[in-house]
């Protein structure tokens, strides 16, 4: 069975919450995705940045704020694009990615 989102919906300042066709609704915190954004940018950022120890304690003023989703909107019929609110928009979240992210609401 293809699996898509039936229903987007922000639960607080903090979470999204998607519920898809087979009736499972998972709960997504922003923070969460921005560290899953699997744009090249974010992946590169993940694996590239062991080698200087002492940069990985300094966090710009934007990386302390809370990170915000501003917008979630369809790409094609198999992806999010999500805005966040460091402006950061170049991620595409597969429904599969998404299925595999967040946590299931009882
Ligand atoms: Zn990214």
């Amino acid at each position: 069975m293809d699996l898509y989102p039936t229903e987007l919906k922000l639960v607080d300042d903090t979470a999204v919450l998607i519920g898809w066709n087979d009736g499972q609704q998972r709960r997504y915190l922003f923070s969460e995705l921005r560290k899953a954004c699997p744009c090249a940018a974010c992946r590169h950022k993940t694996t590239g940045e062991a080698a200087d120890p002492m940069k990985l304690t300094v966090l710009s003023p934007i990386e302390l704020q809370p990170i915000k989703v501003e917008k979630m909107s369809l790409a094609g019929n198999y992806a999010y694009r999500i805005t966040f609110s460091d402006g950061h928009n170049t991620g595409l979240f597969t429904f599969e990615l998404l299925r595999e992210l967040g946590a299931v609401v009882e």
